[in-house]
């Protein structure tokens, strides 16, 4: 971690000291993870109850994905049990549909699948999604793309592993698996966004994960503030101005209406 240069004395912590930190912040970019959504009964990967306690990640890779007919078929069948496509915005996603009313905030980049910050009422300008969509699968060979819900009906009508109806190529929910390169469009925007924010305020995320984690390394490297809003510690605490361990269903309002206020 050469280069940066830690707060001296560490982070502060807590709703207040984030307020007065952002109290004259006017461009405020927010980086979601899977803990934004656990709220929405979603679960995380890495969390006290995330799906890699039970789960191996190493079964989930493109290669695997691409190649093996098994894999394919516990994907989808997770995929149906999640929720994930019927799950509902949390008091944490309302919150930053607030602050994005207010003028304030810049965009959510976010590394979740769930579609929830559109879902929220976010414009999907204001949404950059790093690890895609699983609203939307496509096919591998020819392309054509298809609503996860129609392939999950598919699952449930007893073929656990569908094939493209038009060519018979191999269907994937439109998101980024382990060996699978990020989506260009979507990471350039994540990065500009950094480069132009004076605030960053992370949430949900252990922040583990690269190259999605380069946004607010990115952001704080060119004299952003920044906020961590978790359960538990990141990989990235000695890097922010204020940590905030707490639920984002309570902590994100709390700090959204306190910033709000101020501004009044
Ligand atoms: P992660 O699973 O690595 O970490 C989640 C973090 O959030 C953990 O530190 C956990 O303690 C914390 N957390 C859980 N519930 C919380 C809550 N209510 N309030 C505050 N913090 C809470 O997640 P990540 O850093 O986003 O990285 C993992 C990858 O998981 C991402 O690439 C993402 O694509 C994928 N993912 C997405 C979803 C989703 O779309 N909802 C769900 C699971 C995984």
């Amino acid at each position: 971690m050469d280069g940066f240069s830690f707060s001296a004395g560490g982070p502060e912590e807590g709703v207040e000291a984030a307020v007065r930190l952002l109290a004259a912040r006017r461009r405020i970019l927010a980086f979601t993870g899977a803990g934004i959504s656990t709220e929405s009964g979603i679960p995380d990967f890495r969390g006290p109850d995330g799906v890699w306690k039970t789960v191996d990640p190493a079964e989930f890779t493109y290669e695997r994905f691409l190649t093996s007919s098994e894999t394919r078929r516990r994907s989808w069948q997770m995929r149906a049990e999640s929720g994930i496509l019927d799950a509902q915005p949390n008091p944490a996603h309302l919150a930053l549909v607030r602050l994005g009313e207010s003028g304030r905030l810049t965009a959510v980049v976010t590394q979740n699948i769930d579609g929830l910050h559109q879902k929220s009422g976010l414009p999907e300008h204001a949404v950059v999604e790093l690890h895609g969509n699983a609203h939307q699968a496509a096919c591998t060979t020819c392309r054509a793309r298809v609503p996860t819900a129609a392939v999950l009906e598919r699952v449930a009508a007893g073929d656990p592993d569908p094939a493209c109806l038009g060519c018979g190529g191999v269907l994937k929910a439109d998101v980024v698996l382990f060996g699978e390169p990020m989506p260009v469009v979507a990471t350039d925007r994540a990065m500009h966004l950094a480069y132009e924010c004076d605030a960053v305020i992370s949430i949900g995320s252990t922040l583990g994960v690269f190259p999605a984690a380069y946004v607010p390394i990115r952001a704080v490297e060119t004299g952003a503030a920044f906020i961590i809003i978790n359960r538990g510690p990141t990989e990235l605490d000695q890097l922010a101005d204020v940590l905030i361990d707490g639920p984002a269903g309570e902590a994100v309002p709390g700090l959204v209406d306190a910033l709000l206020q101020t501004a009044d």
